[in-house]
């Protein structure tokens, strides 16, 4: 009988270590909740796409995610900056290329789910673009997790991210496993700008999902492996590009990119969220 009992605890561990692997979420994931952070037009495509639909305008999806963990939550990105929500004609940057609107504020979104900035332990940045980092300072309390290549880099622009002064910045050098467990892994994908980061994620249920940052702006760009006009290193780029295709073919990821407006028209936005 005992026997018995110690046969099936080992098919059990047997069985639940396969399904570790399979999946190869950590034990802690929890949840993804997909949040809008900006509705914006860029006013002449082939910026982005070189060569495709010189002249005409094309409107960009700007998300955010918010990652809930039992070791924390975990936001990635911050979108552009939640006053533009009441800027009736949106926010002209980029001199004239590029409006952004924010129909919700971030904090509001936040709040509609039960969480307050004082809540979130990391904020992690894909980059120091102002679709990106809009609302960093709003989270004083987080530690902010961004790669010190992208730091160095964009404290030496003339526009600087606005971090608040009490927020612990780590600034790290290559890939992260942000809790340990390899559920929430942020991967050093430079090229874009010099610190450029992506972001792998292993639900339970969902499977593996890679968050683009701006490593590619469009599916149709990913397609082409085409690279923006407005771009720090093309050859890192196209090798950044190379090793998420890797990624998603080794980990049976999908690839949610950040600015493709069809593509996100189809994800499920909070209070919804992805287990
Ligand atoms: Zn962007």
């Amino acid at each position: 009988m005992r026997r018995c009992a110690l046969t099936v605890l080992t098919v059990l561990v047997a069985w639940a270590s396969w399904t570790f692997v399979a999946h190869g979420a950590g034990p802690g994931i929890e949840r993804l909740y997909v949040l809008d952070c900006g509705q914006n037009t860029g006013k002449d495509q082939s910026r982005w796409s070189p060569g495709v639909n010189e002249g005409k305008p094309i409107d960009f999806s700007d998300n955010c995610y918010l990652i809930r963990h039992a070791k924390g939550l975990l936001l990635w990105d911050t979108g552009v900056p939640d006053a533009v929500a009441a800027m009736p004609d949106g926010m002209v940057v980029a001199n004239g290329a590029i409006i952004y609107r924010r129909p919700k504020t971030l904090i509001g979104q936040l709040a509609e789910i039960g969480v307050k900035p004082a809540d979130i332990t990391y904020v992690a940045i894909s980059h120091t673009h102002g679709d990106h980092v809009g609302n960093v300072g709003l989270f004083p309390t987080s530690t902010i997790l961004i790669q010190g290549a992208e730091y160095d880099w964009a404290m030496a622009q003339p526009t600087k991210p606005a971090f608040a002064a009490t927020q612990k910045i780590e600034k790290l050098s290559g890939d992260f496993d942000v809790f340990g467990d390899g559920s929430v892994v942020i991967l050093f994908t430079p090229g874009h700008t010099p610190g450029h980061a992506s972001l792998l994620v292993t639900l339970p249920k969902t499977g593996a999902l890679v968050l683009s940052g701006d490593a590619v702006h469009f599916k149709d760009n990913w397609d082409h492996k085409r690279v923006p006009s407005m771009n720090v290193n093309r050859d890192q780029t196209l090798a950044s590009l190379q090793r998420i295709a890797t990624v998603l073919d080794e980990k049976k990821a999908q690839l949610w990119i950040n600015h493709d407006k069809p593509q996100s028209a189809g994800l499920r936005y909070a209070p919804a969220y992805y287990e």
